[in-house]
């Protein structure tokens, strides 16, 4: 056998039309040897099934006006909404990661000259980071100091203590010299 006879016998018209004459063949010989009626019945089935599909189709419907107006609304809302979908999907499959977390952001606390100070970054209206929230820790327990007091040690570190601008200072300075990327 050839490589034109093999596609010959593949081709699905071929094998479409071929199956259908077997069945009936073998509904012929069934009713031929057995004394049934599988065709007849078969073809009426099918008889039946062609013409509910055709009264299905011819069926009529009495329509409000308003669903007329509404209907045509409703699929170009949706027709719309598909095309927002996708036209947003790739849209983001296309926009690269702008703005990746700075490192610095983790770096929230130091030891400044005997106090352990914390703080927080917070973006300002033009997305730069200030540094906010300056908080001066006791450096011995992490008790919050209190009018220049650690009320758990009961010690007084006024001498210690610096001004949130000298802290920003130092944390900028830090940031800027990359002391904490060494670490
Ligand atoms: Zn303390």
């Amino acid at each position: 056998m050839n490589k034109n006879d093999k596609s010959l016998l593949l081709n699905p018209w071929i094998i479409a039309t071929g199956s259908g004459i077997l069945v009936i063949l073998v509904m012929r010989l069934l009713d031929f040897f057995i004394g049934t009626k599988i065709l007849q019945s078969f073809w009426n089935i099918l008889k039946s099934l062609f013409l509910g599909i055709v009264d299905f189709f011819l069926l009529k419907f009495e329509v409000s006006l308003w669903f007329l107006i509404v209907l045509p609304l409703i699929v170009v809302g949706l027709i719309i909404f598909v095309l927002w979908i996708i036209l947003t999907s790739k849209n983001n499959d296309v926009t690269p990661v702008i703005n990746p977390r700075p490192l610095f952001l983790d770096y929230t606390e130091e030891n400044f000259g005997g106090i352990l100070y914390c703080w927080e970054y917070i973006k300002d209206f033009t997305d730069k980071y200030e540094i906010r929230n300056i908080a001066k820790y006791c450096p011995k327990c992490r008790c919050l100091i209190v009018d220049n007091k650690c009320p758990v040690c009961n010690t007084y570190l006024q001498h210690y203590v610096k001004s949130n601008q000298e802290i920003a200072a130092l944390i900028k300075h830090r940031i800027d010299t990359r002391i904490m990327k060494q670490n």
